[in-house]
């Protein structure tokens, strides 16, 4: 079920303007949420960022938060969904002239799209996955900072071709000074001596949501958790490793490539981070 600009609309009626400046352009910012037991989980943080990456662009949303929320309230509703929803949020320019002027723009476009939350494959969580480095370089901050969660994803779309390829479930990818920044749809997170670290935004990343939330959930856990440069023998080294995204949680990751992460098997401190995050699910 999709919501466009306060209008409900099934899948095959869900229509934008090819003159939208999303569609021309790319020029629009989005968010993924979910939901736990039919709610938006961390609705705050998400409009935040969502906010923060209009500001970004200069795009301005003039729609409350609470009317977006209504708004997503009801497509859920009317999808009637047999399972937890997964929700996506975009922000468009909207319609304009064939031009980058973003006055020729009055107002910008809202979507929700809502359909059935998926499950990763339980076995991809009890035995880890395999990702790849990749050759696709992380867009330079001050290009399309990463930062900005933009429906612009060639760099992303990218670099999970080359690890689709690779028969790899995740891209991971440098920034432009070879440093490891992110994967190309979750953060990356590696566990040495039993210390969690994950590079800091300033190496070009999203600041995730999830990423956030497991840092936090770290902290509270009393595992040893930070923000660090990290390199490629930060990767050779790790004991365990692990990515976050609001649809996947945390999820263990065993092989780089070829290089097998630790023991091969998720490792004790990523079965705890996730055993917290499902007690921390209890009370959503
Ligand atoms: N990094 C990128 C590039 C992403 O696209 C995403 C989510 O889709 C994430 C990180 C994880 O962010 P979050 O935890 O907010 O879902």
């Amino acid at each position: 079920m999709v919501n466009v600009d306060g209008r409900l609309a099934g899948e095959r009626d869900a229509v934008v303007s090819v003159f939208d400046h999303g569609f021309l352009f790319g020029e629009g910012v989005y968010e993924v949420m979910r939901t736990y037991r039919q709610r938006p989980f961390l609705y705050d943080p998400h409009m935040r960022r969502l906010r923060a990456s209009a500001d970004r662009i200069a795009l301005s949303i003039p729609t409350s938060d609470a009317e977006i929320r209504e708004r997503i309230t009801a497509t859920i509703a009317a999808a009637q969904l047999p399972a937890e929803a997964y929700i996506r949020l975009l922000v468009t320019r909207g319609v304009g002239e064939i031009g980058y002027d973003p006055t020729s723009c009055p107002a910008p476009t809202i979507v929700v799209i809502v359909k059935p939350h998926t499950e990763l494959a339980p076995e991809a969580y009890a035995n880890g996955v395999t990702i790849a480095l990749v050759s696709v370089v992380r867009n330079h901050p001050e290009s399309v900072n990463p930062i900005i969660k933009s429906n612009n994803l060639l760099n992303n779309a990218l670099a999970m071709q080359e690890a689709y390829r690779r028969g790899a479930a995740e891209a991971l990818m440098k920034n432009h000074r070879g440093e490891i920044a992110e994967c190309a749809m979750s953060n990356i997170f590696v566990v040495t001596h039993g210390a969690v670290r994950t590079p800091p935004v300033s190496a070009g990343l999203l600041a995730g949501v999830t990423r956030a939330f497991v840092l936090e959930l770290a902290a509270k856990t009393g595992i040893r958790a930070f923000e660090e440069t990290l390199r490629d023998e930060d990767i050779l080294s790790a004991g365990e490793m692990f990515f976050t995204s609001t649809t996947r949680e945390i999820v263990p990751v065993v092989r780089v490539d070829r290089h097998v992460v630790g023991t091969g098997k998720p490792g004790p401190v990523t079965l705890r981070l996730r055993a917290a995050f499902a007690e921390a699910l209890r009370s959503v």
